[in-house]
């Protein structure tokens, strides 16, 4: 008796088709033997009816008074089999008993409480058991109504029976769980087999009863239902206290760092514990939720399987009115959870949310920690790594190179106009030049480069694995590129030069330090020259400490009046006539000789002694210029200005003053900016450049057409002037692009009433070309190189002057009197 008659058969919605197959061979098998038994017994019957039918009352109230234990949605029934097996063998001949089996299943048929293919199933797979337990009875020398019950052919028969019937209900119940065959025989295997054994022995003890005192059979059902008593309460122990072993480990596993472990840890459980066929958790964020479904064989959504939850139990996941989800247990058939689990599944769900709620603060908390990490090795700004990252893990990267005989080359990147457009157009601006310069070095790079922003606008590519050193200057040459390519800043388009500075392991420097030492020196001599890559030189340290002193012996030289004006005539093109000069700095450095202004001025502009220059500069022009002669027609005279000289609200006032000081007309006095400064949104700016021309000097664009092309400012800022940059005037004769642009500077200027003046005229062809475009003035070496004071005053000087020494026919200036 108590076979674990689980099988599910006839519950699942859709039965696999091995199950189909083996339920077909198991009722299959049984018919045939309850057919021939039917026939052999016909000739054979007992020897008294009694026996006959207490052994059918037996078998049937055995199914109507099972042992119940749910399992998954469907009941498992231990029945009484063993004590009719053992009793039917000592006491009825084999095929009768056989045919007792069978219709005791029946009967359960008949009150069809498992489905009918289920109880059809269980009948057969019992019938079939007897028939083997008979097979092992008959061959062990066993016989029916032999005067003393023979001890060991039963005890066999009944074991083989037990064992028999376990493995085909179980086969069929791995079979619709989809389980291993293993796992489910294990499952309670040693309970089910001692009371199996059990169940045996008692039976055994009846038949001595039976032998010696017939009538003490009547006592048998009393008895029975003892024994029954006694085993449904020793099982339903046992039961209770595997099940709350199994919710304490199960909530115990439940402890998980992170989330989705938690999660499927819990739908396996929730699938072991509560015998479900499902578990759902749902899980609720900020007003997302997220669905997560699985079965004991692991986590896979519900759409892929073929069960469709017939019954769903929920239990919130909550914690102090916090709600974070929902649980849910999913059965295939209809299933009432006992008080028990009802208890268990509250606790368990308990457990779930505490684990969570664990598990999410710990993901918070990596979060930040990997938060802190990143922003500890990266630029807010613009995402890049930032120099810790480049010393710390460029080192070994550097180490690593020179052992593979690789080069490692450091490129430090500089922006050449930042300082002007973060001035200029205001710091949004500058922040977005910055992201896209990032975004542009990025790009052009290996995944094994490092790239840095190392602060301000500098930015450096280690590039750990390349075959030479001319790699490196190939590469620095495709940034530059890049970046040259206009990017698109508050609706302007600026193109981005930079300088880069190129050093490499192991041929200049050993270590990241020194390669940036390098890199940086190299980087200085690169700036000279816009849009240029410099490889260190060892001679260049030099240089770079030069440049340090420079600034220092810049402040002496102001006080010491080493700062003197050149002049360079501009020509009217049409009468070649010098209208006016352009003041120009130089320094008579000691030791150095005369040095040019583009040696020295980018330094001066990065020191605060900016505006004190500026004011040097006009009063050296104005006192040199009021010497030129008076009147409408006298030259006027132009001096540069600084970007920073215009964020400076006291310029107006010492230009007025300057202006006094020398009683000079102001509409004489021409003042050179530059574009960018002009394009900022600075109110500072405009200020300025108001009050500047409410003092009725003349304003100048320089350089006109570099950089930061914009037309708008024209309308907006009233100027008198723009010089077309010398780079256009350069190129004009053998570029169209350059040529085009010179004649829609020329263009423009008619249309806003503006002078135009080429700049950097060097050759005679070129002065040619822009008369014909009608240009009215230039500059340029060609016609008039920048001279001394004295000279262009001797040029400005009123008649006589032997006109030879003057202007010559062809517009240019004697070179006798450049100096
Ligand atoms: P810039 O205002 O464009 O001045 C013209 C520069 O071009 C001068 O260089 C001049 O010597 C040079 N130049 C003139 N004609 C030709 C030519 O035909 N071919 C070539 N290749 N170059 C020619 P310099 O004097 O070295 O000045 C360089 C820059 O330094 C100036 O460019 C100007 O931006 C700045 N600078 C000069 N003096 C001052 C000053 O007093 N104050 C400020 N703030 N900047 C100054
Ligand atoms: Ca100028
Ligand atoms: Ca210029």
């Amino acid at each position: 008796m108590t076979a674990e008659a689980a099988a599910r058969v006839g519950v699942e919605v859709r039965m696999p088709n091995a199950l189909r197959v083996l339920v077909a061979v198991v009722v299959g098998a049984a018919t045939v033997a309850v057919v021939e038994s039917l026939r052999q017994a016909v000739g054979r019957l007992p020897d008294h009816a009694w026996p006959l039918l207490v052994l059918l009352t037996l078998a049937v109230a055995a199914h109507l008074l099972p042992l119940r234990v749910r399992f998954a949605t469907h009941q498992v029934l231990h029945l009484w089999d063993e004590i009719t097996l053992v009793l039917g063998l000592g006491l009825i001949p084999l095929p009768w008993l056989v045919m007792v089996t069978w219709l005791g299943g029946l009967a359960a048929l008949a009150a069809s409480r498992n489905g009918v293919v289920k109880s059809l199933y269980n009948a057969s797979s019992a019938t079939l058991g007897t028939l083997v337990a008979g097979a092992v009875f008959y061959s062990l020398d066993g016989r029916y109504g032999a005067a003393a019950p023979q001890v060991i052919p039963l005890v066999a028969a009944s074991i083989v029976f037990s064992l028999f019937d376990d493995v085909v209900v179980s086969a069929a119940v791995a079979g619709s769980r989809r389980l291993r065959l293993v796992a489910v025989l294990r499952d309670g295997f040693f309970v089910h087999h001692v009371m199996c054994l059990t169940n045996g022995a008692v039976a055994l003890g009846f038949l001595f009863v039976a032998q010696a005192q017939p009538a003490a059979l009547l006592s048998v059902p009393l008895i029975l239902v003892a024994l029954h008593w006694v085993q449904a309460t020793g099982l339903r122990v046992s039961k209770e206290r595997d099940a709350w072993q199994q919710l304490d480990k199960a909530t115990r596993a439940l402890n998980q760092l992170n989330r989705r472990s938690v999660v499927e840890t819990a739908i396996i459980s929730g699938c072991e514990l509560f015998r479900s066929d499902a578990v759902e958790v749902l899980l609720e964020q900020d007003g997302a939720q997220r669905l997560v479904s699985g079965t004991i064989s692991g986590v896979s959504p519900y759409a892929s399987d073929n069960v469709r939850p017939r019954r769903v139990v929920t239990r919130p996941l909550e914690a102090s009115d916090v709600r974070i989800g929902e649980l849910r247990l999913c059965f295939a058939g209809a299933v009432r959870l006992s008080e028990r689990e009802s208890w268990a599944l509250s606790t368990f769900s308990h457990g779930l949310t505490a684990a969570l709620l664990n598990a999410q603060l710990y993901e918070e908390m990596q979060e930040h920690a990997a938060l802190k990490a990143h922003e500890a090795e990266h630029d807010p700004l613009t995402g890049l790594a930032n120099r810790t990252v480049l010393t710390e893990r460029g080192e070994q990267m550097v180490a690593d190179a020179t052992k593979a005989h690789r080069v490692a080359a450091l490129l430090l990147v500089d922006l050449d106009h930042f300082k002007q457009v973060n001035d200029t157009l205001g710091h949004e601006a500058g922040d977005q030049l910055l992201r896209e310069v990032a975004h542009r070095l990025t790009g052009g790079v290996r995944t094994s480069d490092v790239v840095v922003r190392l602060g301000g606008d500098e930015f450096a590519l280690l590039l750990p694995d390349l075959a030479t050193v001319e790699d490196a200057a190939t590469i620095a040459g495709n940034v530059l590129v890049a970046l040259a390519e206009p990017m698109s800043i508050d609706g302007l388009e600026l193109p981005i030069e930079a300088s880069i500075g190129v050093a490499c392991a192991p041929a200049d420097a050993g270590t990241v330090r020194d390669l940036l030492r390098c890199a940086d020196m190299a980087m200085y001599q690169a700036k000279g020259a816009p849009l240029s890559v410099r490889r260190y030189r060892r001679q260049d340290e030099l240089v770079n400490v030069d440049r340090l002193t420079m600034v220092s012996e810049l402040h002496a030289a102001l006080d010491q009046d080493q700062l003197v004006l050149h002049f360079q005539p501009k020509i009217d093109l049409n009468s070649g006539r010098a209208v006016g000069a352009e003041a120009l700095a130089r320094w008579r450095r000691p030791n150095h000789g005369l040095v040019s202004a583009s040696d020295f001025v980018p330094v001066l502009e990065q020191s605060s002694m900016v505006h004190g220059f500026a004011l040097h500069v006009l009063d050296q022009a104005l006192s040199a210029a009021a010497t030129w002669g008076a009147g409408p027609q006298a030259p006027t005279v132009a001096v540069n200005l600084s970007a920073r000289n215009l964020l400076d609200r006291n310029l107006p006032g010492d230009v007025a003053t300057a202006l006094d000081r020398h009683h000079f007309p102001p509409a004489r006095l021409i003042l050179e900016i530059t574009e960018t400064v002009m394009m900022s949104e600075l109110d500072v700016v405009d200020d300025v450049l108001g009050a500047l021309r409410q003092l009725g000097v003349q304003l100048s664009v320089d350089d006109f057409g570099t950089g930061f092309s914009s037309l708008t400012f024209l309308s907006r800022v009233h100027v008198d002037e723009v010089k077309i940059d010398r780079s256009f005037v350069s190129a004009m004769l053998v570029s169209p692009g350059d040529a085009a642009i010179v004649r829609a500077v020329l263009e423009l200027g008619r249309n806003f009433g503006l002078r135009v003046v080429a700049e950097g005229v060097e050759v005679r062809d070129q002065q040619e070309h822009l008369s014909e475009l009608g240009c009215e003035s230039a500059q340029g070496f060609y016609l008039a190189p920048p001279m001394a004071a004295a000279d262009v005053a001797q040029l400005f000087a009123p008649e006589p002057v032997p006109a030879a020494t003057r202007t010559r026919r062809d517009g240019r200036i004697p070179s006798t009197l450049a100096r």
